[in-house]
């Protein structure tokens, strides 16, 4: 099925690597234009010159996400430049894991901001415009431990799983204004984030996933891309977890 995107633009945070990357180049495939927030300027501007160079629109933007005051300037900026943003993929995350005794308040915070008050800060900001225009798409990139818990990860799956929250409330209040909010739950994606993961890990993961394989970052792209299209309208406040089976 070929997806409607009618020449949207979208901002996509934590775009620099990973799962960001793979959304922004796939809706950029789409002739979405896509700007590329992430926290070096070296990694979102190789993203953006990497999607201009396949005969995409693209533009990058380092800004810290977990940094409401540079969240609120370059939201102006964008919204400046660009009049509106009709899609906003909020997927910047960072894991800080210790088990809760040995987690330091600071490890707690970062992990709240990057995660979960960046979500309120991007939606609030360019939410607005996207409301007024009576058209719009937010996808969230939560995981599927904040569906159902993990040791280790307090300040994450507490993060994950308000994202979710936010997720349905924001649904229900923009519904009226013909704009979605869902969540996307990865499992277990083959990205820098789980790099560190040692090789016995992975092969126990394999005996707790029914598809047998970790996840490519194109396989939340997929589906991302998927909720941000035109065809996507009448699905909201949901969670979709992409995650080879592992949580039924
Ligand atoms: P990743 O490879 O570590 O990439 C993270 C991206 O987020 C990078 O582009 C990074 O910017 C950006 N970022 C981090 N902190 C930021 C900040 N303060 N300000 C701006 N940008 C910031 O991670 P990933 O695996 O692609 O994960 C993407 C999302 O999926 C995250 O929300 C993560 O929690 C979620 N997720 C991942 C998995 C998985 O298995 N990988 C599973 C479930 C959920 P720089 O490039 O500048 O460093």
């Amino acid at each position: 099925m070929n997806l409607t995107f009618n020449n949207r633009v979208a901002l996509v945070t934590g775009a620099g690597r990973g799962i960001g990357k793979s959304i922004a180049e796939l809706l950029a495939k789409s002739g979405v234009t896509v700007i590329c927030v992430s926290k070096s300027a070296e990694s979102c501007g190789a993203v953006a010159s990497g999607i201009v160079a396949a005969g995409g629109k693209a533009k990058a933007l380092a800004v810290d996400v977990a940094d409401g005051a540079a969240v609120k300037v370059a939201s102006e900026q964008l919204l400046a430049e660009f009049g509106n943003i009709d899609i906003l993929v909020n997927n910047a995350g960072i894991t800080k894991d210790g088990l809760l005794f040995r987690m330091s308040e600071d490890d707690w915070n970062n992990v709240m901001a990057t995660n979960l008050t960046s979500c309120f800060h991007f939606t609030k900001l360019i939410g607005r415009p996207m409301t007024q225009k009576r058209w719009g798409r937010i996808v969230n990139i939560t995981s599927v431990v904040g569906l159902m818990g993990n040791a280790g990860q307090a300040n994450y799956c507490a993060a994950k799983a308000g994202m979710i929250g936010f997720t349905k409330a924001i649904a229900k209040e923009f519904a009226a204004r013909n704009v979605t909010c869902n969540a996307v739950a990865p499992g277990f994606i083959k990205t820098d984030m789980t790099a560190s993961l040692p090789p016995e890990a992975g092969e126990k993961l394999h005996g707790v996933i029914p598809l047998k394989r970790l996840g490519e970052a194109s396989d939340i792209a997929n589906m991302t891309a998927y909720l941000c299209s035109e065809e996507a309208g009448y699905i909201t406040g949901q969670v979709f977890t992409v995650d080879g089976g592992m949580v039924m």
